[in-house]
């Protein structure tokens, strides 16, 4: 649990040079640090895009792993040997029938909800956390989770071989909880929401030499949601999209999708295009949507009430930064109630195949309240995030899906249920029409 010396970081194929303060701009050396000594402002990590314009083309790109690696030279870990579990590269599915139903005509959806491999886009972060844990020498990682980066933190460490103990909320779904036990991490279920979670590893962090990846790895952490901004692009045929609408817990991930795109313009593998960031965030937990619409620029902390605990942070990190890119980038942020998030998880199955969770379904009920207010143009291409996996929170639709038909193994059995789901589906579509 000792931090090794600082090891090398400028191998032949690694840019990443300094942490530097998103405030002030005083910059620090690669270690394991993630606030500013002098304003308190966070830090983040800067590359030389000198050096990625002159080495990085898409064939280089194209030519790596079938995983996030493949943009290695853009994520900041010196080795040649990443912790590589297959994560990243998920589907970029062109929407079709979700796209009739809301009337857009090129929607796509990225589906991070099978991400490898634990099925929420944290195993991007993550990947990227626990490979420069080992370079900085942590034996053990830990993380203050909303449950998604329990399951990551968990799953990645026991296939590194590195010892682990994660925080969560005692209120989580339990297939969250399973999902985070089944690894053989240590875990700690505190009474308290996420942002109490948060402060106890805040000083876990300072008294016993862990690694967290989001705390004092959070520069590292972070960058590996650039990966969602790449892959987009990539799989749009080196293309931005015109509009993404992303879900919003600290506002991390969509500042770094945001990042993303403008260093894939900056090293010349995209042509510079306005795109819009809108964020998805649940009524019951929505400070940064409230900032927004109120046109604050600071967050009042709220106290989270929603079903959506994936993305339930009453006091988000990087809040004004996201609010900062939907702004000047013409995008929104809004909310949505725990009803239209059930709603929206229900929509996406029916429409597409595909089973997200919470946070997926607070995305897909704020993209259609964007097309009904009119804030998206139905010839814009839009890319909507989904970031987790609907098997992991099935309490929440729990109730609001129908009921499996028993019966005898007959076939006059089967025939008169048959018969009873042709009523029911007759009394739902009365139902619809008075
Ligand atoms: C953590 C999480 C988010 C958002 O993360 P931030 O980077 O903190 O904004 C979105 N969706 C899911 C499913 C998550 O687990
Ligand atoms: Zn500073």
């Amino acid at each position: 649990m000792t931090q090794a010396t600082q090891p090398k970081t400028h191998s032949t194929t690694a840019a990443f040079e300094a942490l530097k303060c998103k405030e002030c701009g005083a910059e620090y050396e690669l270690k394991a640090s993630h606030v500013c000594e002098f304003c308190f402002g966070p830090l983040e990590v800067k590359y030389d895009y000198e050096f990625l314009r002159r080495t990085v083309t898409r064939e280089t790109i194209q030519a790596g792993p079938n995983s996030i690696w493949r943009y290695r030279p853009f994520l900041p870990v010196a080795t040649n040997t990443p912790i590589d579990v297959g994560t990243g590269m998920t589907p970029l599915v062109q929407s079709n029938r979700l796209a009739r139903r809301l009337g857009l005509k090129k929607l796509y959806i990225k589906n991070d909800a099978v991400n490898m491999p634990t099925l929420s886009f944290k195993d991007r972060v993550v990947s990227v956390a626990l490979t420069r844990a080992q370079e900085l020498g942590f034996t053990t990682v830990s993380c203050a989770s909303t449950g998604n980066l329990a399951n990551s933190t968990a799953a990645i460490a026991a296939h590194a071989g590195l010892d682990c103990c994660v925080f969560i909320p005692s209120d989580l779904e339990a297939g969250k909880v399973m999902g985070t036990l089944i690894y053989n991490p240590t875990v700690m279920s505190v009474h308290g929401n996420y942002d109490q979670v948060n402060r106890l590893c805040s000083e876990v962090a300072n008294t016993h030499g862990w690694g967290f990846v989001n705390i004092n790895l959070r520069p590292y952490y972070s960058e590996g949601s650039k990966t969602l901004g790449y892959e987009v692009a990539e799989q749009l045929g080196w293309q931005l999209p015109d509009h993404i609408v992303a879900p919003l817990a600290s506002g991390s991930l969509f500042t770094k999708i945001y990042k993303g795109f403008q260093e894939f313009v900056e090293v010349g593998l995209v042509d510079a295009k306005p795109v819009r960031f809108s964020g998805a965030q649940a009524e019951g937990c929505s400070p940064i949507a409230k900032a927004f619409e109120e046109g604050r620029d600071f967050i009042s902390p709220v106290k989270p009430n929603t079903i959506a605990k994936s993305i339930a942070i009453g006091n988000p990190a990087d809040g004004v930064y996201a609010i900062d890119i939907a702004r000047k980038t013409n995008g929104t942020i809004t909310s949505v109630n725990d009803a239209e998030i059930i709603e929206g998880i229900k929509l996406l199955a029916e429409t597409e195949g595909i089973f997200t969770e919470t946070a997926g379904g607070t995305t897909i009920a704020v993209l259609k309240k964007l097309v009904e207010a009119g804030k998206i143009d139905p010839e814009e291409v839009t890319v909507v995030y989904i970031t987790g996996n609907g098997l992991k929170t099935q309490e929440a639709v729990q109730g609001y899906v129908g009921e499996p038909f028993t019966i005898e193994p007959k076939l006059d059995s089967f025939e008169r249920a048959l018969e009873r789901s042709k009523t029911l589906d007759r009394l739902e579509w009365q139902q619809v029409l008075v």
